[in-house]
């Protein structure tokens, strides 16, 4: 995968420990050693070992027909190193019941690979069928948690809820446990993805989901969007670039660059929609996927802000995407099986100073997903978000020195993330085969202690 265009500041802690002097010294003292993630590369296995499977629930054997192309093994075997460790935990039913995990995953802790993957896969607790399993079912969220912030090299560690109506071949489960149980989620850590009931249906090539699928992307002349458009390219999509008229040259080159079409469009002004819609409709007669990337800081305490930093944040961050989605639904545009996906931050979920403009805008991204996902179900449409940690673009280049070393540090995988782990995640809510997937907040923060 090309790197984007924005790179974002050198990493200095980064390079000073993966040189000799500095692995020496860091080993010597004991200092955090930031593993090279394994990420996706085409050809190239989704783990780099086989998936060790335990737990007695209604999944584990769905799951490896469904996965019929990885290698499985039943029993731990002393000295073998693990790609990932899949524990169904859909048959944990009583608080008596969790010990199931201690015995699962206590011996096997040592031998996951590095950029190893961990999935426990439960039962979404407020669905469940009696009070003693939605205890047992909710506290597999504080395992999991835990044991992503125990995992080393690089390691991961989700938690799948599934609805208990989904059928028992759980088709509806495969794209999650494929994006999870690959180098795609590199830097997504300690998660918890709700599937739903509905049946999924395979993609012709799981390396083209997107094929013949119109996406278009909003702030797409630099950074994240950027590359959100070349994986979407790379996935089989026909992508729409959009972004304001002054980014027009740097939008023209990420739109040559995957093949797509630039549009110059501010998502602000009141017409964006209708002029989207249009646009889409007359060249390719609809959209699939819309992806509100869009987004700005204008950084001040509150004390001291003017009201042009507060309503500029609210209005493209929030109002923006809310007003578009709307506008794309009534008309028709945005197609039947649609995806909305949105871009919220982990300052949205934590709170961050000198940011309660972009705090609130970014909560209010999540509070859209709430609100929207079910409505949009009655038209078969998703809507998800990430929300992105530190990840390297020009954005977080502009954080004073000691702050960005920290934001890199201070997470289980100890780095920042890339912008295509976050454009990995957006096309795994994307794929047709995500259509069980709504309402989902995934931070995409290597387990970030902010908001933690
Ligand atoms: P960026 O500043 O590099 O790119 C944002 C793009 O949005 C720019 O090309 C800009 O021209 C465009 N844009 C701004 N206002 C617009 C408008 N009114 N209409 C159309 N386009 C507009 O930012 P980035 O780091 O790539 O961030 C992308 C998204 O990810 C944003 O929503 C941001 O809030 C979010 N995010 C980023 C990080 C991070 O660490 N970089 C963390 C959390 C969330």
């Amino acid at each position: 995968m090309a790197a984007s265009k924005s790179k974002g500041a050198p990493n200095l802690y980064g390079s000073f420990v993966h040189s000799a002097p500095g692995q020496f010294l860091a080993s010597k003292l004991g200092l955090p050693q930031p593993e090279n993630l394994r990420r996706y590369r085409a050809g190239e296995p989704p783990l780099s070992g086989p998936v060790l499977i335990g737990g007695k629930g209604r999944v584990a054997e769905p799951v490896r027909n469904l996965l019929s192309d990885y290698t499985f093994a039943d029993s731990l075997s002393q000295g073998t190193k693990y790609g990932a460790l899949v524990f169904d935990a859909t048959g944990i039913g009583s608080i008596e019941d969790l010990s199931q995990l201690f015995e699962f995953f206590q011996p096997a802790m040592r031998s996951l690979t590095p950029s190893g993957r961990v999935v426990v896969i439960g039962t979404t607790p407020e669905l469940t069928a009696s009070v003693d399993e939605q205890i047992a079912q909710r506290a597999l969220e504080g395992f999991t948690r835990s044991v992503a912030k125990e995992l080393l090299r690089g390691s991961t560690a989700q938690l799948v809820y599934l609805s208990p109506e989904a059928s028992a071949s759980a088709t509806g489960l495969e794209s999650t446990l494929r994006f999870l149980l690959s180098a795609k989620s590199a830097f997504v850590d300690g998660q918890v993805i709700r599937v739903g009931s509905a049946d999924s249906v395979a993609p012709a090539s799981w390396d083209k989901p997107l094929a013949g699928k119109v996406a278009v992307v909003t702030g797409a002349a630099r950074g994240i969007g950027a590359t959100i458009a070349e994986v979407f390219a790379r996935d089989g999509a026909t992508v729409v670039v959009a972004d304001i008229p002054a980014a027009g040259d740097a939008l023209s080159d990420t739109a040559n660059k995957v093949g797509g079409t630039a549009l110059a469009l501010d998502v602000t002004s009141p017409d964006a929609a209708e002029k989207l819609a249009e646009f889409c409709t007359e060249r390719f007669g609809g959209i699939d996927i819309i992806v509100h990337n869009a987004g700005i800081t204008r950084d001040k305490l509150l004390a001291n802000m003017d009201e042009g930093r507060w309503n500029s944040v609210i209005n493209v961050n929030l109002a923006a995407p809310h007003r578009i989605t709307e506008g794309l639904v009534a008309r028709g545009a945005l197609k039947e099986g649609g995806r909305v996906i949105d871009v919220s931050s982990i300052a949205g979920i934590a709170g961050n100073r000198g940011q309660t403009n972009y705090g609130a805008s970014k909560a209010g991204v999540i509070g859209m997903v709430d609100a929207e996902a079910p409505k949009l179900a009655e038209k078969g449409i998703t809507i998800n978000a990430v929300a992105p940690g530190f990840i390297e673009t020009a954005m977080t280049a502009a954080i004073p020195l000691g702050t960005r070393e920290a934001g890199r540090l201070m997470s289980s995988l100890l780095q920042g993330g890339q912008t295509v782990d976050v454009a990995e995640t957006i096309a795994y809510f994307a794929s047709p085969a995500s259509n069980a997937v709504s309402g989902n907040v995934v931070r995409v923060c290597g387990q970030s202690l902010i908001g933690a």
